[in-house]
């Protein structure tokens, strides 16, 4: 657009006469409007549906800018043509009268003469009535739409088919009933109004209303006060008072406002409760009424425009809608005024309301409570696996005992042979003692320190015998497994020494050699001596069927390493290479009469000793089973400081 600069003028309208003002006005409209229509603006139309909002107040009036951002959400997605929405302003109740609204329509048409708008909304009664009456002058056929203006108003004009739009009646009664409800003990209702004309056709219709809703409650009228006396009054009031006003345009001191702006001052100054109708007013410290929302009726009206602009609407009285009103809170004022939440109903608005912490973090909340509940389960099952595991590693220990002990009397057995021939021998040489001290004592001789002698001889031998026994009740004697530091050179000669007597019954050499000084280990002494035997007895069996000259058993103790290892070695029939493995498992045996126990019950003493146990063979070459333990820590230690 190639435009001539414009000449603005600032008119200072608050210092001037009202007649005179109004003639600046008008003539300001006039000069701008044959400023535009002389012009040499060249319009260059775009592809795009005019559309113009004609306003009654002054453009900042909260409902106003509501209503233009319904108006502009609903024209988001035109089709298909994008729309242009014009705003203008009829700056009343400060403006008004013929001059002023004949300069308006000089404007319009001259502003509006290159981008004719397609379709014409008023906003709110001033601005409906205004156009109304100037039917078809700033814009001849263009269709109009109106929002938010009252029946009332609408009742004075017969308005053809294509005046179309939103209606709203402001809900006067069904605010102060709904605030008498929460206020029961209430005794005063204090109604404040305005000096404009329409603050005082708000004022009369209240008037009408009011002493039918108010029962036996005092009315008190506060009409057209000046609102600094205003706000001294309602500083005034006590909290059983109740304040309703929809605000007002002009107070009693002439100055002009707007009902959102007056609303401000009203409820900031009131001790008593205000409540109000226009949505507007939330926030403000009312604390709440019936509303219609602005926005709610800009989007309602927007609507009406597109079906119009889409053929759709052929603009019929039918069409006309009511804009619906919902009850609005705050929040905050419900708890200043100690409003029961439970006498809210369920359907109002509420604003100002801190969402709870299960509205604000719901998702998180219930991801949160089941991975704990989850995690929770998992560690119950743990705990329990835990348990189980536990009892049923007692239970296996209890039959690790069990067993052990059973093959440890299995040995017993397998050695009574040797074990009575072993006590019977110094029981013998007891007997010949005896005998021989009998013999002495029968004939005349001095024989004291012959006798002296053969006492001491007996009472070796007894010692003999007994530690035959201790020995072998020791071995099978039913214990929990203990823990004890021992030397283990001493416990496998004490072995060596129980098995002597069988080794010669079964016509073996028993050859034994052993490291000393051997630092302890640590575990069960009886455990670790019947892994010998087992191993020894094996031996054994292995070279029975050799030439008395080569039954040959070695035991030999070394230290290897912080380790005690044991190795008993035969020239016997030796164990197969795919078997070497195998003689470790519970009931294999290639004995006739074997259990196939032995090897398994040395395997677990020697693990749970945190040993090794291993075989080394080949065929007809012999064997060689090793195990080895470690030393016991505290002789580590020991050793360590000595060293
Ligand atoms: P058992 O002696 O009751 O058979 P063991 O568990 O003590 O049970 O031994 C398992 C098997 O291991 C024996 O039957 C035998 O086949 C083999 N075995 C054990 N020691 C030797 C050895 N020194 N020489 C050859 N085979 C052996």
């Amino acid at each position: 657009m190639d435009c001539v600069d414009g000449v603005f003028t600032i008119f200072a309208a608050s210092s001037m006469h009202a007649g005179v003002r109004a003639r600046a006005t008008a003539w300001m409209f006039v000069a701008v409007a044959t400023l535009w229509a002389t012009s040499t603006c060249t319009v260059v139309a775009s592809p795009a549906r005019n559309v113009l909002v004609l306003f009654s107040n002054s453009r900042l009036v909260p409902g106003n800018v509501e209503v233009d951002r319904g108006l502009r959400d609903a024209f988001r997605d035109a089709q298909p043509l994008p729309i242009h929405l014009f705003s203008e302003f009829l700056d009343s109740p400060e403006f008004g009268g013929e001059a002023h609204e004949q300069a308006v329509i000089a404007y319009l048409r001259a502003k509006y003469a290159g981008r004719a708008p397609d379709i014409m909304v008023a906003f709110s009664d001033a601005s409906f009535e205004f156009l109304a009456r100037h039917r078809g002058a700033p814009f001849p056929g263009v269709p109009l739409v109106y929002a938010s203006v009252s029946p009332t108003v609408l009742q004075r004009y017969a308005l053809p088919k294509d005046v179309v739009g939103v209606s709203v009646e402001y809900d006067f009664g069904g605010t102060i009933e709904q605030a008498l409800r929460w206020h029961p003990n209430a005794q005063r209702l204090v109604i404040v109004t305005g000096t404009s004309s329409r603050d005082r056709g708000w004022e009369a219709r209240l008037r009408r209303e009011v002493p039918s809703l108010a029962g036996t409650r005092r009315v008190e009228f506060w009409a057209g006060l000046p609102t600094a006396a205003l706000v001294q009054q309602l500083a005034d009031l006590d909290a059983h008072t109740v304040v309703f006003t929809p605000g007002y345009y002009a107070d009693g001191s002439g100055a002009m406002s707007s009902p959102g702006e007056t609303i401000k001052h009203i409820a900031r100054a009131s001790a008593a409760p205000v409540y109000g109708p226009l949505d507007t007013f939330i926030g403000t410290g009312v604390v709440g009424g019936r509303m219609p929302s602005f926005e709610g009726i800009g989007r309602q009206a927007g609507r009406i425009v597109k079906q119009i602009l889409a053929g759709e609407q052929t603009a019929a009285p039918a069409t006309v809608a009511v804009a619906p009103i919902a009850l609005h809170v705050d929040w905050r004022q419900v708890q200043r005024f100690g409003i029961k939440e439970a006498d809210i109903p369920a359907d109002a608005v509420i604003h100002y309301r801190a969402p709870t912490f299960w509205e604000q973090y719901r998702l998180v909340a219930i991801i949160a409570t089941s991975l704990i509940l989850l995690q929770a389960g998992l560690i119950a099952a743990l705990l329990l696996e835990r348990r189980r595991r536990q009892t049923a590693e007692v239970a296996a220990q209890k039959h690790r005992i069990e067993l052990a002990h059973a093959s440890r009397l299995a040995v017993a057995g397998e050695l009574t042979a040797s074990i009575a021939h072993e006590i019977n021998q110094p029981l013998g040489a007891m007997q010949a003692s005896a005998d021989a001290a009998d013999l002495l004592l029968q004939s005349d001789v001095e024989c004291r320190s012959d006798l002296r002698r053969i006492v001491t001889r007996i009472r070796r031998d007894s010692v003999r015998a007994s530690d035959v026994i201790s020995r072998l009740r020791s071995l099978l004697a039913r214990h929990a497994p203990e823990r004890h530091p021992f030397d283990l050179g001493v416990a496998i000669d004490e072995v060596a020494t129980m098995m002597s007597a069988e080794a010669r019954r079964r016509s073996v050499a028993l050859d034994v050699r052993i490291d000393s000084p051997l630092p302890p280990v640590a575990g069960d002494r009886t455990q670790i001596q019947q892994v010998l035997i087992n191993l020894v007895l094996n031996a054994m069996d292995a070279v029975a069927d050799l030439e008395t000259d080569r039954r040959v058993v070695e035991i030999a103790v070394e230290r290897l390493d912080g380790r005690i290892h044991v190795a008993v070695r035969d020239r016997g029939k030796g164990i197969a290479p795919q078997d070497v493995t195998k003689v470790f498992d519970s009931f294999y045996s290639t004995k006739s009469s074997g259990m196939g126990l032995g090897l398994s019950i040395a395997r677990t003493i020697v693990e749970a000793h945190e040993g090794r146990i291993f075989a080394e063979s080949a065929v007809d070459a012999g064997a060689t089973f090793w195990f080895d333990l470690p030393v016991s820590p505290d002789a580590a230690v020991a050793q360590l400081s000595t060293s």
